[in-house]
């Protein structure tokens, strides 16, 4: 069993969004819809992780363990994959524990996820030198697997998003941009024909490029584009222009976008659309990772779906 099962793949759609903007530009603009395989383990994070979790499996551990944020769509997906796989697993958590645990939390913990949490400059430290005997005491031999699926397994699961479906006739492939994983796998299932272009939901990180090259085994392609401009304040940050659009943009599509990301992407796109960084006969393919599971955290009602 390698958890395929738990996602439905056969409901991946492509949506194309046409509207006065791309009539004008004269561009095709689809959306390939990953955030309906799941709702929990929705997007690229099942992706990611497919690969691990195999992996994890083929060597016989028991516990998978992995790292994130108290808001982190890889933690709710490890959680729910490790729980269907019949594996246990530890989330080391950023920060000192909340009084009031988040959604993803919740969900994670419902799962079975034992969660561990640790101060900042701790998590930060050992993130990047998982000194596992630590871990071992605690809850046994466990399988590894970094913050946000960071990593070429998790880029080799990322590619398999293009794979789905022919994508070959798209000139634009478009994805948000958080640690670069997924990107990179991106990078490497286009052809040499296609534009790739990665929307930053960070402010100013600019070392990603460095980071989505070390992904890679070989240089960044000039066809890739990492574009800054639309993280509205850094990652998990929002205005109400952003939510306003998210709203606007479900009337109009009945497509759902999360706030952390793939709201930053779509925005991005149309910004991108009315300045003409696509030519006209561009056919641009956006990635809609998923991700929905975050919008929970936001107040009820700032949001219209
Ligand atoms: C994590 C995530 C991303 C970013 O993926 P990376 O591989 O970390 O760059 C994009 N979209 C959604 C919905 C995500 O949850």
């Amino acid at each position: 069993m390698n958890g395929n099962e738990i996602i439905h793949a056969e409901a991946v759609t492509t949506d194309t969004i046409e509207n006065s903007l791309t009539d004008q530009k004269k561009v095709r603009l689809d959306v390939l819809r990953l955030d309906k395989i799941h709702p929990v383990v929705s997007g690229n994070k099942w992706f990611k992780l497919q690969y691990y979790t195999g992996d994890a499996v083929n060597k016989g551990y028991t516990t998978l363990l992995t790292f994130g944020g108290s808001y982190s769509n890889h933690i709710a997906a490890t959680a729910y994959a490790a729980k269907t796989l019949g594996l246990n697993a530890v989330g080391v958590i950023r920060g000192e524990a909340p009084k009031q645990w988040s959604h993803t939390l919740q969900e994670a913990h419902a799962c079975q996820m034992q969660l561990v949490f640790l101060p900042r400059n701790e998590y930060d430290a050992i993130k990047k030198n998982v000194h596992t005997t630590k871990f071992e005491a605690q809850f046994g031999k466990a399988y590894i697997i970094p913050e946000g699926g960071y990593g070429l397994p998790g880029v080799q699961g990322a590619a398999d998003m293009l794979h789905s479906t022919d994508t070959s006739n798209y000139t634009h492939i478009v994805s948000a941009v958080g640690t670069g994983t997924t990107i990179a796998g991106i990078i490497q299932a286009t052809e040499p024909h296609q534009q790739v272009t990665g929307i930053s939901v960070m402010k100013n990180n600019l070392g990603l490029n460095d980071e989505i090259q070390s992904l890679l085994n070989t240089s960044l392609p000039g066809r890739f584009r990492l574009i800054h401009d639309y993280h509205f304040g850094g990652y998990a940050k929002y205005t109400p222009a952003l939510t306003g659009w998210m709203n606007r943009f479900y009337h109009a599509s009945t497509i759902p976008l999360d706030f952390v990301y793939t709201a930053k992407m779509m925005y991005g796109i149309f910004d991108l659309m009315e300045k003409d960084f696509f030519r006209p006969r561009s056919r641009i393919l956006a990635i809609h990772s998923g991700g929905l599971q975050g919008n929970r955290s936001l107040a009820p009602g700032v949001l219209v779906f």
